[in-house]
């Protein structure tokens, strides 16, 4: 044992429940529902379009904040998609993943001693990089079981050191969406204030049952104080390219790509050298929401044979299933036997709170092929 001592920055942090489901899946060979990612393939050709990019020589360092025509194909898209008028010289910046936009983020814009308001249950990076940041995270829990934003709850909580606020529409874990008037509501709160929003859209096109997607972007009053966030693995089936992009007022992004600069400074060069090409095909992102709905729409017919009850989820690759009834174990035991006993790997949503909490809820990934929901449902129907 080494006497070196290190104080953690994260004391109360373990491994991502992610990869804890995941490596547990591969343990008992379970069916993974639960680490979001698909297991149908992706576009061949856009996999060609960046073979032909290597091929073609893109191999090296690109622009600190991306390759131009793409960030120029970015500004098309979002002026197509939410009317917004996005320089893609300033505004815009090309990221090593989602995740990495947000911690940049919240690296950009916290002091020791702010606060950000976070919604619970919340995706799972968001705490731990506030706290990095030597900020403090002030949790609102949603109404369940919709997962509602209580916004009188929001006011009670909104100190002078409020910095930011985080929304996530569409939502991990629970597929709920921010309605216009959740966005009339956030305007209100954050009028003639000094807070900023953090706005996590990495599920723009995956929302459902004809709802809008109501992006920070189509707001100017509130764009003017925002981060965008974005990924293309959600939006072209590759999780695993960990590319995005975030969108912000030039005021913001300037410092914002000081901290990139000297931490990824860059992104994967022949990937978004194929991207520039691929966007312009609209239909690849503009079909993704039924194509995913259709697949909500399969699991949720199936499992109508299990003893689980569907909570209602409008997009995402999510959508949590009640086991009241069938057992009082905690979520995480619960979902641990599932995988050890039923050979079905799931999220325990109470792993998206900081306290403890048992609704009884199991998250389930349908972002799948229909014979892997399929194998999954003939195991839950033992259940
Ligand atoms: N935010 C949410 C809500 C997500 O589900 C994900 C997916 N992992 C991300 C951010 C990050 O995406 P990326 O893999 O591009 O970092
Ligand atoms: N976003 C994915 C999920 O919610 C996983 C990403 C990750 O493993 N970090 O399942």
């Amino acid at each position: 044992m080494s006497t070196v001592q290190l104080q953690s920055k994260l004391p109360n942090v373990g491994t991502t429940i992610f990869t804890v489901m995941s490596s547990l899946a591969v343990e008992h060979n379970a069916i993974n529902l639960g680490q979001g990612f698909p297991d149908f393939p992706m576009s061949e050709e856009l996999t060609n379009m960046v073979n032909s990019a290597m091929k073609d020589g893109f191999n090296q360092y690109i622009h600190m904040n991306g390759y131009m025509p793409l960030r120029e194909a970015i500004a098309e898209k979002v002026d197509f998609l939410y009317g917004a008028q996005i320089n893609p010289d300033t505004e815009i910046t090309i990221t090593p993943g989602g995740t990495y936009a947000l911690y940049t983020a919240f690296a950009t814009i916290l002091q020791p001693g702010d606060e950000v308001i976070v919604f619970e249950p919340a995706y799972d990076c968001y705490i731990p990089q506030v706290e990095l940041a030597g900020a403090k995270a002030v949790t609102v829990e949603l109404v369940f079981p919709e997962y509602k934003i209580d916004w009188a709850a929001v006011r009670n909580k909104i100190t002078e050191k409020t910095r930011a606020i985080v929304i996530n529409s569409p939502h991990n874990p629970t597929g709920a969406v921010l309605s216009a008037q959740d966005i009339v509501e956030l305007t209100a709160i954050v009028k003639d204030t000094q807070i900023l929003i953090i706005s996590d859209e990495v599920y723009e096109h995956l929302i459902f049952d004809g709802l809008p997607h109501e992006s920070i972007l189509k707001y100017p009053e509130l764009l003017e104080r925002a981060f965008v966030t974005f990924s293309f693995g959600k939006v072209y089936h590759c999780t695993g390219w960990k590319l995005g992009y975030c969108i912000a007022p030039g005021y913001l992004m300037k410092e914002f790509r000081k901290i990139h600069q000297f931490n990824a400074f860059t992104s994967d060069t022949p990937k978004q050298v194929a991207l520039a090409g691929f966007l312009a095909n609209r239909d690849a992102y503009l079909e993704l929401g039924a194509f995913l709905q259709q697949k909500r729409d399969y699991f949720e017919s199936l499992m109508k044979e299990t003893r689980l009850k569907a909570l209602p989820s409008h997009g995402s690759y999510f959508q949590s299933y009640s086991y009241a009834g069938i057992s009082d174990e905690t979520e995480m035991d619960f979902a641990v036997r599932l995988t050890k006993e039923y050979g079905v790997a799931t999220i325990p949503v109470s792993a998206f709170y900081t306290k403890p909490v048992n609704n009884s809820v199991l998250r389930f990934c349908f972002a799948k092929k229909e014979a892997t929901l399929n194998a999954a449902v003939e195991r839950l129907v033992k259940l």
